[in-house]
């Protein structure tokens, strides 16, 4: 079976290394952008959302699952870019702090919940009245790296091509599709939020998402937790952090904005009381689906154009776990979980 991804983003590049190890012949193709949702990520896995406490949808599988497969393409790469670090949730107020005590004795978050911390424990350069709580089973994915070095890995295993894809240029001869000079039995699109102006995919319910992060140094910082104080900072080592994000709803485009960086810093100085300088502001768009679940599966009358998207927020944690399935449908015809599925939305498709 001959295969074309349509975006080396994390989805596509996710999927096929999927296919590659299923003995799959895979071409890849990317257009290069400089600034899409994955380059621009933190790439944080966050097991239990801040405020509201809530644990991440079938975490116990997808998270343990993301863990050891991005430990398996560090050993097959050579590269260290997937990095466990607990997350210091800061508490907002005592009734905050009240609620995570009696929430983190709760036997889902068993695992997930670690030690409580108090204001003179988590130290002086963070503000935190109040505490905090960490949260295992964290980490984030060094998105960039992680690209660039599996980059090289498919280019060894399967053929990659760096072109914009066009449907214009795909020729369907019965089962069978041609592009550019090669034949393929299954094209899937992995392009990220411009699915939402894909002809063929647009009857699904994206809202993109716009999200802008700073990245600051700060010597004075610990560098030991991710925090979260419904803005995220995020230790890169050497004095340097990131700090996100923001939303936004319209203006789905990658130039930064005044208000945006007015936003992060005003989070930033709500958290951290040390010096800090702002080195760099990017925005990417994030392919985000209304119900926020992604999107696996073919479409509905052409049976050989698949869709591997939706990823939001959480690609970094729930990518891997998906991939898997799109890769078990792709070749073995296996259903994907119901709530992933684009089936869900076929009544929109006309
Ligand atoms: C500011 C910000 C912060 C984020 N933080 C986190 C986080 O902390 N943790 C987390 O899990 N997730 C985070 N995300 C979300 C995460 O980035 C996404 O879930 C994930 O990276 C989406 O990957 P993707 O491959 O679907 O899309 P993309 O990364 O957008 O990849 C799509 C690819 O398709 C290519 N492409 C598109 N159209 C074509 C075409 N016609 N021809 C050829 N190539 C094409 C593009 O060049 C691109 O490389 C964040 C996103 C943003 C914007």
């Amino acid at each position: 079976m001959n295969v074309l991804i349509v975006g080396q983003g994390l989805a596509g590049t996710l999927l096929a290394f999927e296919l590659i190890s299923k003995g799959i012949s895979v071409s890849i193709t990317d257009r290069q952008e400089s600034l899409t949702s994955t380059k621009v990520a933190a790439g944080i896995i966050l097991p239990v959302t801040g405020r509201r406490m809530v644990k991440t949808h079938l975490a116990d599988q997808i998270i343990p699952y993301a863990f050891s497969h991005y430990r398996k393409l560090e050993s097959l790469t050579g590269a260290a870019f997937f990095h466990e670090m607990p997350i210091l949730e800061i508490f907002s107020s005592s009734k905050n702090r009240n609620d995570w005590y009696a929430r983190s004795a709760e036997n889902d978050l068993a695992g997930f919940a670690g030690a409580i911390k108090s204001k003179s424990d988590i130290g002086e350069s963070i503000r935190s009245e109040f505490g905090g709580i960490e949260l295992l089973q964290s980490g984030y994915l060094d998105t960039n790296m992680f690209l660039a070095k599996m980059n090289v890995w498919l280019q060894q295993n399967c053929r990659v091509i760096t072109d914009s894809f066009s449907m214009s240029d795909l020729k369907a001869d019965n089962d069978i599709m041609k592009w550019k000079e090669t034949y393929f039995d299954k094209v899937v699109f992995c392009d990220g939020y411009h699915a939402a102006s894909n002809n063929l995919f647009s009857y699904l319910p994206f809202i993109p998402a716009k999200g802008e992060i700073i990245d600051f140094t700060a010597p004075d910082l610990p560098e030991t937790h991710i925090i979260n104080n419904g803005h995220f900072i995020l230790p890169l080592g050497k004095g340097k952090f990131k700090a996100g994000a923001t939303y936004s709803w319209t203006d789905l485009n990658t130039i930064t904005t005044e208000s945006a960086l007015l936003e992060l810093e005003t989070a930033l100085q709500k958290t951290i009381s040390c010096p800090y300088e702002v080195i760099a502001q990017k925005a990417a768009v994030r392919p985000t689906v209304k119900d926020r679940r992604p999107l696996l599966g073919f479409h509905p009358v052409m049976k050989n154009i698949g869709i591997f998207n939706g990823l939001g927020t959480k690609g970094v944690m729930q990518g891997p776990y998906y991939a898997s399935q799109m890769s078990n449908l792709i070749v073995n015809e296996k259903a994907v979980d119901d709530e992933v599925s684009v089936k869900r939305f076929e009544s929109l498709f006309q």
